[in-house]
């Protein structure tokens, strides 16, 4: 009885396993056809908008003074459109990252930098700390991007107070914590934070998180969020690996 009951057990655990593998399959065939879909019509849509704005180029040399301004605002408005569509479909695309051993330090430092070009806030006290210093094994680019929209939306949150970043290493792991003081996330928004076109902001996305979670994941890694209220909002990343130096 023992050894068909274990026997059972087993090609339970073995059919649960191939289930879950299946459906993991079936996910990805989704998120392929789903991307390549959008792909071709941001594809179709980037074609006519390009006419478009070269349309609008040459009114804007022939049109009188007093309506240059509203051909003006219009290409701007047309460029709005594009950047949007390649958002869009770059957030879709699988990433790739192409790996290098780089000090946390200077990626977020870059990014850092990158905001404050954007969006200078000299009321806000920006502070970097880690125990020794940590490097990362990952693509310098997608990792600067994924830092830049965490910490425009730490600073666009804090109108005074602090906004940081602390780095370790623990147990062959690197956990980075970007930590704000500002206004914090609700307890029933917490959950949908990362999810693609969530926003809270009246021109906002909401891909920023949504991108850094993906960049995190294609690095191995996992990000998630807490927010006690009345205290900010406080965002950690574990990553795999990197090494002291
Ligand atoms: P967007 O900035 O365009 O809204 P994001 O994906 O970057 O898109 O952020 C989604 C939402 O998460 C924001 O609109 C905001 O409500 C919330 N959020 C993200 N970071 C913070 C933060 N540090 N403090 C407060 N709310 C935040």
């Amino acid at each position: 009885i023992v050894f068909f009951l274990g026997v059972f057990e087993l090609q339970k655990k073995y059919l649960i396993k191939t289930e879950e593998a299946e459906e993991a399959h079936r996910e990805k065939e989704r998120f392929r056809e789903i991307s390549a879909f959008t792909s071709s019509v941001a594809h179709e849509i980037k074609n006519p908008l390009n006419s478009l704005s070269l349309l609008l180029e040459l009114l804007q040399k022939n049109v009188p003074a007093d309506t240059k301004d509203d051909v003006a605002l219009g290409k701007a408005e047309l460029q709005k459109i594009a950047r949007i569509i390649d958002w869009f479909s770059d957030s879709l695309k699988p990433l790739r990252p192409n790996k290098e051993t780089a000090p946390l330090r200077e990626i977020v430092t870059a990014a850092h930098d990158a905001l404050l070009r954007e969006a200078p806030k000299p009321e806000v006290e920006w502070r970097y700390s880690e125990s020794r210093p940590v490097f990362l094994n990952g693509d310098k680019n997608l990792l600067v991007q994924c830092f830049l929209n965490l910490l425009r939306n730490a600073y666009e949150a804090t109108d005074r107070g602090t906004v940081s970043v602390e780095a370790e290493k623990r147990r062959k792991k690197i956990f980075v914590r970007v930590s704000d003081t500002g206004r914090g996330i609700e307890p029933d928004r917490l959950s949908r934070v990362f999810d693609p076109f969530f926003t809270s902001k009246d021109k906002g996305m909401g891909i920023g998180l949504y991108l850094a979670r993906k960049i995190i994941e294609a690095h191995g890694g996992r990000i998630g969020v807490e927010s006690p209220p009345g205290r900010g909002a406080t965002f950690t990343i574990q990553l795999p690996g990197g090494r002291h130096e």
